[in-house]
């Protein structure tokens, strides 16, 4: 018997690949300050050219869409796993698709990825949208509400390149623009 549909997920990606194939763009205590103390990463960067769709990974309702400080153009989606609710994080977004408190279905289109937040001076293969699985929608820094997106997809793709293509009747419309806040 498969999953039941509400449960069903997929990559907020069509093309799916850790940037740069590093650890250090994994989950958890990946990074180093620079005394060389561990640094926490709070999610898993997909390499993104500017302007790439990214889409809801599961069922639910938008629960923040706006900037948010480092993250930048910011959507934050809830989702259902193994009877939990969850939430999706897209960060250093250049447009949005969707507004606050609106459903959402797997696959519906969130947005664009950009640069915005702390990834502005970013170019060429440091492009990325930086994606979280939280278990709290807004948790404050460092690792607490945020959980490995492994939990979730069983997988990480650092090495190889995970596809996850969309309906291509599915149409986005921009609503915010970054820049325009
Ligand atoms: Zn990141």
């Amino acid at each position: 018997m498969g999953a039941p549909m509400n449960d069903s997920i997929r990559w907020p990606l069509v093309e799916n690949h850790i940037r740069k194939s590093s650890e250090s763009n994994t989950f958890g205590r990946v990074r180093k300050h620079a005394d060389g103390s561990p640094k926490p990463h709070q999610g898993w960067d997909f390499y993104a050219a500017l302007g790439t769709n990214c889409y809801a990974i599961g069922a639910g309702k938008v629960v923040y869409s706006h900037y948010h400080g480092d993250f930048g153009l910011l959507v934050v989606t809830s989702f259902k796993f193994r009877h939990q609710e969850l939430f999706a994080v897209y960060a250093h977004l250049k447009q949005v698709f969707v507004e606050l408190n609106q459903a959402v279905e797997m696959g519906t289109p969130i947005g664009e990825t950009g640069n915005s937040g702390n990834a502005a001076n970013l170019t060429g293969d440091e492009l990325h949208l930086h994606f979280e699985v939280r278990n709290v929608p807004m948790p404050g820094l460092g690792l607490a509400g945020r959980i490995s997106p492994f939990h979730v997809y069983g997988i990480c793709p650092l090495h190889q390149t995970i596809s996850c293509p969309v309906q291509p009747s599915l149409i986005a419309l921009p609503l915010v623009e970054a820049g325009a806040h």
